[in-house]
């Protein structure tokens, strides 16, 4: 069950230089992924779909491209995967959800274009719980996705494939989506590298809308550097997504060039109670790390983080309800016969959802009803005006915040089956820097229970990324 460590992979930047050069090819890198992906992914499933043909296309075109002296750009031959909720043209998209039985996008997300011009190779699209609601991707219609470390346990949710694909070596990096935790956590469980962006960093168009005010793409990585060089990439201004930042984004790879000499990072002291004592010990070595390495040390108050987590699951859903009403047999996917049309949409979404999406769209649909609209979903609203608030207070004391990204290390299957509450509460620290608009990303920092990695978690303030990423390297750099 438990797999040997891998040795450490070259670095995207690496494996994009050696390709660009000429001294490896695309289509060798490719091979090398596909021969992992033949070797576990049986066992893994990180995948809906493998793309084999289309990426030994894509492998050969860069080839060309290089031999004809022109350069495929910064992602040359990196292989990536995309979580299947990003829409790739002509190619499956399913959020692994039977109601998307059989659709196929008419259009290329723009992360998907931005991938292509930058010289990458998509290997494939991942699995993930359905619509992105889940912390284990055991809501995906298609099955689990096991964790790399320990196949007896989850490996996280919602993006669980992308970040497992990134763990066992099946692609050099990967998408996921991160509406309340959904790359951080899984990011965490798997150790790997993951971020979410700020809030309109990376454009959303072609990402299948879960809640859209907190939706944002990210990458997952062997490393912080990759994580920099994939945002590099992939952030900037959209004019097909109208909630993107129209600005350009400073370069990443530069800010992690710099120490954390002089950077306060602040230490939550009401940070709400429940993570495990193993992952307790890596967050205090973490700070320690900081404090090593320059940093100043600062106590913080967040007083409203402790209800993020109920503003989320009214807000969350309240969107989710509104945005999932499109699948209803006629324009998507699945159509279940009936009698008449108003049967058919509902034997459509009663045979397509599953169980906890249907849950979702109940409490969504609750929490916007008339008469209680004002006490659930209004009353969220401003609790999570008041999380924004208490957090720019914190980010006038401190630089970035740490903490942990999920209250354990993996668990083992069933375990949180069926108590959707204990589910939630893995979200209670990545939750809130969703409604706030903020990035975070989770840096794998050492092992916990059952020698399983263990994430640590660092926020910072809108668009303060760079800061944020000079103290992610300096807590990888203090493990090397
Ligand atoms: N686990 C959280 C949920 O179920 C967050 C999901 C996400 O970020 N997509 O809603």
């Amino acid at each position: 069950m438990a797999a040997p460590a891998r040795a450490t992979p070259p670095t995207a930047a690496a494996v994009a230089a050696a390709v660009r050069s000429g001294a490896t090819t695309a289509a060798q890198v490719l091979e090398q992924h596909l021969a992992a992906i033949a070797g576990r992914e049986p066992e893994i499933h990180a995948f809906n779909l493998v793309l084999t043909e289309q990426a030994r296309e894509r492998a050969a075109a860069i080839d060309a491209t290089v031999a004809a002296g022109h350069d495929p750009g910064p992602l040359a031959g990196v292989t990536i995967a995309l979580k299947d909720n990003m829409c790739t043209r002509g190619v499956p998209t399913t959020c692994s959800s039977k109601i998307l039985d059989g659709w196929q996008p008419p259009y290329d997300a723009t992360v998907v274009n931005t991938l292509r011009d930058a010289g990458a190779v998509i290997v494939g699209k991942t699995n993930l719980d359905e619509f992105a609601m889940g912390s284990s991707t055991e809501n995906s219609a298609f099955g689990p996705t096991r964790n790399p470390h320990d196949t007896s346990r989850v490996p996280g949710g919602s993006s669980g494939g992308s970040a497992a694909s990134v763990a066992a070596g099946f692609s050099q990096v990967a998408l996921g989506s991160d509406t309340g935790g959904s790359i951080r956590q899984p990011a965490a469980l798997c150790g790997v590298v993951g971020v979410k962006p700020t809030y309109g960093y990376v454009s959303r168009y072609g990402l299948v809308a879960f809640a859209s005010s907190l939706d944002q793409i990210g990458p997952f990585t062997n490393s912080v550097a990759d994580a920099a060089l994939m945002l590099d990439v992939i952030g900037g201004h959209d004019p097909l997504d109208s909630t993107s930042i129209p600005q350009p984004h400073p370069s990443l790879r530069d800010a992690i060039q710099q120490g954390v000499e002089g950077l306060r990072v602040g230490r939550i002291t009401d940070l709400p109670a429940g993570a495990d004592p193993d992952v307790q010990e890596r967050l205090e070595a973490a700070f320690d790390a900081l404090r090593a390495a320059g940093a100043t040390i600062v106590d913080v108050e967040v007083p409203a983080f402790t209800f993020g987590l109920t503003a989320y699951y009214l807000i969350a859903p309240a969107e989710a309800s509104s945005n999932l009403a499109r699948y209803d047999g006629v324009r998507y996917g699945l159509r279940v016969e009936a009698a008449d049309t108003h049967a058919m949409y509902g034997a459509t979404r009663a045979a397509g959802f599953g169980e906890e999406v249907k849950r979702r769209i109940m409490l969504g649909t609750y929490a916007l009803s008339a008469g209680y609209y004002d006490a659930y979903y209004g009353k969220a609203l401003k609790v999570r005006r008041l999380i924004h608030d208490d957090f720019d207070r914190a980010y006038q004391r401190a630089d970035v915040l740490l903490t942990p990204t999920s209250p354990s290390v993996a668990f083992k299957f069933g375990d949180k089956g069926d108590n959707p509450f204990a589910m939630y509460l893995c979200d209670t620290y990545t939750i809130p820097t969703n409604l706030a608009g903020h990035p975070g990303m989770s840096v794998p920092f050492g092992t916990g229970a059952e020698g399983l990695p263990v994430g640590v978690q660092v926020l910072a303030g809108t668009l303060q990324e760079p800061v944020m990423f000079r103290a992610a390297a300096a807590l990888e750099r203090s493990l090397a």
